[in-house]
């Protein structure tokens, strides 16, 4: 087996004394190293939360007790006091380490029960040799560590390990290939030979395979199923954008009626292209910070759905009242972290649409902590649809430990209806590839392991309680500065509690708050995740009205850039960062300290030269520029666009379908498409996907047509990125040609006019 660097802790103030007490210890702590073991030995908890971090190394714990520490009885004595709070830190995360502990003379009698509940054994120095509590304490160190892997990364540990030849691809044969080149051996030493043994493809039996769901990945999937409270998981190797086309292709067909969130991901739209289904949207919320709202709680009502089924021209033939829409996907977690409690939505469909699919690619983490309730697709002990398959795709890499890509589709079946998994695996091998990468599967397999309670629910908890301390530092330095002063705001409710995580309750939009500005909202429909942190820049109002001065957020991501800090995605007006599981103390205290100094050279307007080096290094121009003068001048170009409002309305503008997506992208595959300028758009059908970052929202769709908002928006982002370069809003969808005459042009292509 693969030796896993997994110390025994002792904790003795005696550990390192020339006492008895001290040369007992020594002596046990040599015993265990000499099976091989190694051993960590503190005098003392030290900062206890601190130590407690450290357990997740740890094979197990012997904490020892004095004689002397008793003399104020048990529930009194600091030792006491200590050692349970250090076994409630461990035990808050970790049911399964092996605690033992190790005392003199006393015995357990002199312990509440609380304390003896949690541990493996009481040691007796004296009683029996080092040699033989040493043997006893690895026995358990190792039936712990056994216990750890889950089946599938168990068998590719197991089998990187063997060293046996193969004669299979992947044709680097365990990383050989690479040691017989210079290049290939940087890339050998830098990755490291483990990850290249266990990069082995789908001919090895023992692991077994993917596409059919055998052997220990199927074992592993069943695990994930049932940690995420699901009757089905589907471990995916190419990002959440393949499991929605998955369970896309498995529902849809061409012509199928389907409902869809208009803001989702663009895999769906691709999904709604490769199926040739006739989307029917519902129309999210949005305020003027750009920030992404809720669909109101009334359109999921199915009298709401055939309203829009009958206004659709595609559907023209269509029989609203009879026809069921084959899926409805909804985004579950926005961009921004606003959460729909999806009870209320299979309640309301159930009966009328068959498949709902919640998008829940930032959301992996809620069925772990109770702060969510039923704002997520699958808890525990929630009641079954009756006639319903609920999906939810997941992003293991996003919010959780999986590496980039990796991903699962989570199936709930209803009371009357099971997933046929064969004839789902149909269309999940129409777009898995043949050769999956075993590492991603291991990290789904073990970013599913490490949620099981308690584990998974303390690493959410943190990740919440470091957002509330995020938020509150925030405030705290808003409040040092006053009122006559600016500082940045994360965007959430006014309330929030004064220490801990609060209560959930406080995070449920309730109608007509002015810090959402979504307005009208039904009663407990919509929570605000605070783990995702939108933080708004001063400039621009809630109504859409600029102020006078301001900064924009694309120059206080560019500055947080150069000091190490990469936000996830940056807005007009507001950047939006996430305290995943992996977040610490240390690095929101980072980017605070970032946006102090920030706040410092812009109150100075100190030359960009000095602080954006690198940017400066790219765009000369804005070398002898102030940051407070840049800043500037983006806003009031902005200003001058009207460039909220514009984004706004062009987003809520009514886009009418001139055709199927399908048959628009046809247009593409039979090359008789069109480049048009964008002056020349309105009233054309677009055959692209158009979509702005920020904020990375598709836009149009195959087969509609541009209306004036847009193509107003279009020609205000040729001029601003013609006036601020390396500030460009970049349109994916638009083509950018350099003409002979030097002059920068922008084209869309569309549907062929003859
Ligand atoms: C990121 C994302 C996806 C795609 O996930 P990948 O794992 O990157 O392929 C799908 N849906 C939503 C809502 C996303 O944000």
């Amino acid at each position: 087996m693969l030796r896993f660097n997994f110390p025994i802790v002792i904790i003795d103030e005696d550990f390192r004394s020339e006492n008895a007490s001290g040369l007992g210890i020594r002596a046990l702590a040599a015993a265990i190293e000499k099976e091989g073991f190694e051993v960590l030995g503190a005098t003392s908890y030290g900062d206890l939360s601190q130590f407690a971090q450290q357990q997740s190394r740890a094979s197990a714990f012997i904490l020892s007790i004095d004689d002397e520490e008793f003399t104020a009885g048990p529930e009194l004595d600091p030792a006491v006091l200590n050692l349970r709070k250090f076994i409630e830190e461990v035990r808050f995360k970790n049911a399964e380490v092996p605690i033992y502990l190790y005392g003199e003379t006393r015995t357990s009698q002199h312990l509440p029960n609380d304390i003896l509940r949690e541990l493996h054994g009481f040691i007796h120095m004296f009683e029996d040799t080092p040699e033989f509590v040493a043997r006893h304490i690895i026995r358990e160190a190792k039936s712990y560590m056994d216990g750890l892997a889950p089946p599938f990364f168990k068998a590719l540990v197991d089998y990187a390990q063997d060293g046996s030849y193969s004669w299979h691809c992947p044709g680097h044969s365990g990383g050989v290939a690479f040691l017989k080149s210079p290049v290939g051996r940087m890339f050998h030493q830098f990755f490291g030979e483990n990850m290249l043994r266990a990069d082995v493809c789908n001919s090895v039996d023992e692991l077994g395979q993917l596409l059919d769901h055998t052997g220990p990945i199927a074992q592993s999937e069943r695990n994930a199923a049932r940690i995420f409270n699901a009757d089905h998981c589907f471990f995916v190797t190419n990002g959440t954008s393949t499991s929605n086309k998955m369970v896309w292709h498995h529902a849809v067909a061409s012509d199928d009626v389907v409902v869809v969130d208009r803001n989702c991901h663009k895999s769906i739209l691709h999904a709604i292209i490769m199926t040739g289904a006739v989307p029917v949207f519902l129309r999210p919320t949005r305020n003027h910070y750009g920030i992404i709202g809720p669909i109101p709680q009334s359109e999921f009502a199915p009298a709401a759905i055939r309203k829009k089924i009958a206004a659709n021209p595609l559907l023209a033939g269509v029989d609203a009242k009879t026809v069921k829409p084959r899926i409805l996907t909804l985004t579950q977690s926005t961009y921004d972290g606003v959460l729909y409690n999806t009870e209320t939505i299979k309640h309301s469909l159930d009966g009328y649409i068959d498949t709902l699919h919640f998008d829940e690619a930032w959301l992996p983490h809620a069925a772990f902590h109770k702060f969510y309730g039923s704002f997520h697709a699958m808890g525990k002990n929630r009641p079954r649809p009756k006639d319903q398959l609920v999906f939810a795709t997941q992003s293991t890499h996003k919010l959780l430990a999986g590496i980039s890509q990796a991903s699962q589709v989570l199936v709930q079946d209803s009371q009357e209806r099971k997933l046929d998994r064969h004839l789902f695996n149909e269309a999940y091998l129409m777009h898995s590839s043949t050769s999956p990468q075993y590492a991603i599967i291991a990290s789904c397999d073990v970013a599913a392991a490490m949620m099981e309670a308690p584990g998974g629910p303390a690493l959410v908890e943190e990740s919440i309680a470091e957002a509330m301390d995020f938020r509150r530092a925030m405030r705290k330095v808003e409040k040092d500065y006053g009122k006559k002063d600016w500082w940045f705001k994360v965007w959430g409710p006014d309330r929030l509690a004064a220490e801990g995580i609060g209560k959930s309750a406080d995070w449920v939009l309730k109608a007509g708050e002015k810090w959402h500005g979504f307005g009208d909202l039904a009663e407990g429909f919509n929570l605000l995740d605070p783990i995702k942190s939108t933080i708004i820049t001063p400039g621009l109002d809630m109504s859409g009205k600029f102020a006078t001065t301001g900064i924009p957020a694309a120059i206080v991501t560019k500055f947080l850039a150069e000091h190490g800090v990469i936000v996830e995605k940056t807005g007009l007006y507001s950047f939006f960062i996430m305290f995943t599981i992996g977040i610490t103390k240390g690095r929101w205290n980072t980017l605070l300290t970032a946006l102090q100094q920030f706040k410092d050279d812009y109150e100075r307007n100190q030359p960009l030269w000095r602080i954006l080096p690198e940017f400066c290094a790219a765009h000369p121009r804005y070398e002898r520029m102030g940051l407070h003068d840049l800043s500037q001048s983006i806003h009031e170009m902005y200003a001058k666009g009207d460039i909220a409002r514009l984004t706004t309305e062009m987003y809520l503008s009514d886009l009418q379908p001139a055709m199927k997506p399908s048959d628009a992208y046809a247009y593409i595959a039979h090359r008789k498409t069109e480049r048009v300028e964008i002056d020349a758009l309105e009233g054309r059908i677009t055959t692209s996907l158009l979509t702005p970052y920020p904020p990375g929202i598709p836009l149009l769709i195959p087969g509609e047509r541009f209306n004036r908002k847009i193509v107003d928006y279009l020609k205000f982002t040729r001029q601003f990125n013609a006036a601020f370069p390396g500030f460009d809003t970049d349109v994916h969808g638009l083509v950018e040609i350099d003409s002979d005459d030097g002059k920068h042009r922008y084209f869309v292509d569309c549907v062929r006019a003859d």
